[in-house]
């Protein structure tokens, strides 16, 4: 029999209100085991963005000062105590560039998690060529991050994150803006990554290319948690939360069927 897999993240009755504004998520519960490879898909609005900032920590106003907490990251319960530890080990890859790059090189903005981790010079040094080269882009160092292409600054953020080697990734929007050599490119990165992924995107033929899950997101509620075949190919299912059956699935057996079949043990699926 096969080892059962670790849990890397555990989310249970997750709801958000941003201060002064929109209900965000409303009761979300799922977990993903540490191999898993999962798409987070839904309309714009729908939440995907502030669940992958809840992973990270980034909305503070909602991690308990101690004891239980909604979230649970390899084992740690997100609370302000487990906070920084938890922040290194999801690596956060942000829809812009540009909220997420702040130093003047490239260089300067690989190095800054390592450094923050309190690692030594050399061993910085050695972060940043590793994270650099399995981004391509080794030899970039003195660049500026400001004369680079999306693609090429999108790369250097995930090197960064990668420089901190987290054991998961929570990517929001990781393919948005890129051409499609810069998201070839990208996905032949994210392949070589052995932790779990969770990523927020709208490109439906490479979540049918890379992952192995779909949780469709709605109104900040999840609606259906399955295996990509079952889940994107339901044309019913796809347009009823504002989405399209991707190209390479449009001929499938299952499209156009009512009810998909969950894989695995989600009790909120539409009908
Ligand atoms: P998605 O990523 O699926 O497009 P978001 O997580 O960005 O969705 O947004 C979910 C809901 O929260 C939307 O109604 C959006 O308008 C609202 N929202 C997002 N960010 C903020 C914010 N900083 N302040 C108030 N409301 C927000």
């Amino acid at each position: 029999m096969s080892e059962p897999q670790a849990i890397a993240i555990e989310v249970e009755r997750l709801t958000y209100r941003y201060p002064g504004g929109a209900l965000a998520l409303q009761d979300v519960s799922f977990s993903i085991s540490s191999g898993e490879i999962v798409a987070l898909v839904g309309p714009s609005g729908a939440g995907k963005s502030t669940l992958l900032m809840h992973l990270n920590g980034l909305l503070p106003e909602q991690i308990p000062e101690n004891g239980q907490s909604a979230i649970t990251v390899c084992g740690l319960p997100l609370t302000r105590g487990h906070c920084k530890e938890i922040r290194r080990r999801v690596g956060f890859l942000f829809q812009d560039p540009d909220d997420q790059l702040f130093c003047p090189t490239v260089r300067e903005d690989v190095a800054f998690g390592p450094l923050n981790l309190g690692l030594s010079r050399d061993e910085v040094l050695q972060r940043i060529e590793e994270s650099l080269r399995s981004v391509g882009l080794s030899g970039y160092e003195q660049r500026s991050t400001l004369q680079l292409s999306v693609g090429e600054r999108k790369r250097v953020c995930l090197a960064g994150v990668l420089a901190c080697q987290p054991d998961l990734l929570a990517l929001d929007e990781p393919f948005g803006n890129l051409d499609p050599r810069a998201r070839r490119s990208l996905l032949e990165i994210l392949r070589t990554y052995s932790g779990a992924q969770i990523l927020a995107t709208h490109n439906l033929d490479l979540v049918v290319q890379h992952c192995n899950r779909v949780i469709v997101l709605d109104e900040g509620r999840i609606c259906a948690d399955g295996s990509v075949e079952t889940i994107l190919a339901d044309r019913s299912l796809m347009e009823k939360h504002g989405l399209e059956v991707p190209i390479s699935l449009a001929n499938s057996p299952t499209t156009g069927q009512k009810a998909p079949q969950a894989v695995d043990s989600s009790p909120r699926m539409d009908s």
